[in-house]
């Protein structure tokens, strides 16, 4: 057992907002959303962040989970942005990988 926040929502011990389920991902809204629409999508291992991100198949799987949820909340058309944050210089805080899944107001470019 590893005391990872996102391990435990997948181990079920904390229940987040949970959007989409599947055998490989979890899609849960943020705890405190940037966007109308802020879902993180997170595969179910543990995987720490991007670099160690070996399985491309189960990175596939987080994209398409993205994807679908943005169709299903009704942002794909209007649009949404998707991002990794990675390690300190990209503002990831905590450390198991997640995409997220932002929508339903425009977003400014570059971001901060
Ligand atoms: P990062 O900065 O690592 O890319 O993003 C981490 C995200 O996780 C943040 O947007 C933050 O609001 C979210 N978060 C942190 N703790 C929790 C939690 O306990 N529940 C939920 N649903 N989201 C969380
Ligand atoms: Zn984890």
């Amino acid at each position: 057992m590893n005391d990872c926040l996102f391990c435990k929502m997948v181990r079920g011990e904390i229940k987040p907002d949970i959007v989409f389920e599947n055998d490989h991902v979890l899609a849960f809204n943020d705890i405190n959303p940037q966007a109308p629409v802020h879902v993180l999508v997170i595969p179910k291992r543990h995987i720490a962040t991007m670099n160690e991100l070996d399985d491309a198949y189960l990175g596939g799987e987080v994209l398409k989970a993205a994807v679908n949820l943005a169709k299903k909340l009704n942002i794909a058309d209007d649009g949404y942005r998707t991002v990794f944050n990675c390690n300190q210089h990209g503002g990831q805080a905590v450390y198991h990988l997640h995409l997220h899944l932002l929508g339903g107001r425009q977003m400014a470019w570059p971001p901060g």
